[in-house]
């Protein structure tokens, strides 16, 4: 059978295989520009263009965007409210489309996929972290940090083992059986970035991870999202306002309107 490279439904991902194991990232001290087109790049972004409709009204977003991000790179993105961060992050991750431009991610040419194939790209390549954790309040831990398994082939026993490991991971196996409004908001980020690795993703994309958190619990959530880099090799990508939080990272661009500018390391 003939199969086109851009089918994601190609590469499923593999039972025996799964969960963070190490892949070799070169993690911290990885200092790319903005492009840098001679090392691996898992992110690559040309041309990009966002507008939005509301009513008459055209919001441009992004213009013209280039973008480059190296495997196992920890990058910050900061800019003010409203410049586009979340925009960026969510093309990234294939949540949504540009309105111009191509986007590769993880060998994928995404910005032309059909919703299905996009769909079972993003179940195998993406992990998502939010604010406000977005956990479900009538699941406890382990069967919030199952539900992106449910789109795999793993059977009930394969996909405890995963749970297990990402809860472990994160360590909060002492809390599995507890419902998220048992857990304090440290631990139920916690629980959103095992359920963001239960599947063994190459992209861990967090919108801005802390921003509800107290310092103590940020930093725990940060130390985390460092070692999954460092440790796990994942390339992780993080939305953020706070300097703190971006100081942990190994790169920071600022957004404003639209453009990406490098800051100083
Ligand atoms: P940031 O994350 O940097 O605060 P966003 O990417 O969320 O910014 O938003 C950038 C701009 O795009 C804002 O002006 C916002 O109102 C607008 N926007 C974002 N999403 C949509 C949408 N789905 N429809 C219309 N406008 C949107
Ligand atoms: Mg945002």
């Amino acid at each position: 059978m003939k199969r086109d490279p851009r089918d994601a439904s190609a590469a499923e991902p593999d039972g025996g295989n799964l969960h963070v194991r190490i892949q070799g990232g070169p993690g911290r001290g990885n200092r790319p520009g903005l492009l840098n087109s001679e090392a691996a790049a898992i992110v690559k972004l040309h041309g990009v263009d966002k507008v939005f409709h509301r009513g008459d009204e055209e919001i441009h977003v992004l213009g013209g965007l280039d973008l480059e991000i190296l495997a196992g790179d920890f990058l910050a993105l900061m800019g003010p409210s409203g410049s586009g961060k979340s925009t960026l992050l969510n093309l990234i991750g294939g949540l949504d489309r540009p309105t111009q431009g191509r986007i590769d991610v993880a060998g994928q040419r995404i910005d032309d996929l059909s919703e299905r194939n996009l769909a079972a790209w993003r179940a195998r390549h993406v992990g998502l972290v939010f604010q406000f954790y977005n956990l479900m309040p009538v699941l406890t831990a382990e069967r919030n940090v199952e539900l992106p398994l449910l789109l795999t082939h793993l059977n009930a026993r394969e996909r405890r083992r995963h749970v297990d490991l990402a809860l472990e991971v994160v360590g909060l196996t002492h809390r599995k059986s507890h419902y998220p409004r048992m857990l304090s908001g440290g631990e139920q980020q916690r629980v959103g970035i095992a359920r963001a690795i239960v599947s063994d993703p190459t992209l861990l994309l967090c919108d801005e991870p802390t921003g509800d958190l107290d310092r103590k619990s940020g930093d725990e959530v940060l130390d985390l999202l460092a070692a999954l880099n460092r440790d796990h090799g994942k390339t992780v990508v993080m939305v953020t306002h706070d300097p703190r939080a971006a100081a942990r990272a190994a790169r920071t661009l600022h957004m404003d309107s639209g453009r990406l500018v490098e800051a100083e390391a």
